[in-house]
């Protein structure tokens, strides 16, 4: 432990709307219990860019002692992240493909709003 530059969230500030989450490339910053949390002193690097979107200015940067940035754990998070939000992402409703997969075009179905890919579009017009 050192005494480093680091995120501070206010909580009374905080109005968890969540725009900070995105802009931290580190995956730092999470929501929790409608808050915005550092969720591990380790995977924030204190350069602060989450500081510009914050609407209510909850967010500041501090000196405190606080564990060592550590690159490899924020790039294992962010690699956990990614994962998390290809797993909810839109798919085909016909054979499961992912944006990451194919191109995806929105359709209703059923009377229902879906998606469907490139490859299965032309059976779901022609039959
Ligand atoms: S951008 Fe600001 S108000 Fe919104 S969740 Fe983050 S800290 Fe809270």
């Amino acid at each position: 432990m050192a005494v480093r530059s680091i995120v501070k969230i206010d909580e009374e500030l905080c109005n968890g709307c969540g725009l900070c989450v995105t802009p931290c490339a580190e995956g730092a910053i999470e929501l929790v219990d409608g808050k915005a949390k550092v969720v591990k002193d380790e995977l924030c690097d204190g350069a602060g860019f989450c500081l510009a979107v914050c609407p209510t200015g909850a967010l500041t940067i501090e000196q405190r002692d606080a564990a060592a940035f550590d690159e490899e754990a924020a790039a294992e998070r962010v690699a956990e992240k990614l994962a998390a939000a290809v797993a909810i992402q839109q798919r085909c409703f016909n054979c499961g493909r992912s944006e990451m997969d194919a191109v995806l075009f929105p359709c209703r179905k059923s009377g229902e709003s879906t998606w469907v890919c490139v490859k299965c579009l032309p059976e779901l017009i022609h039959g």
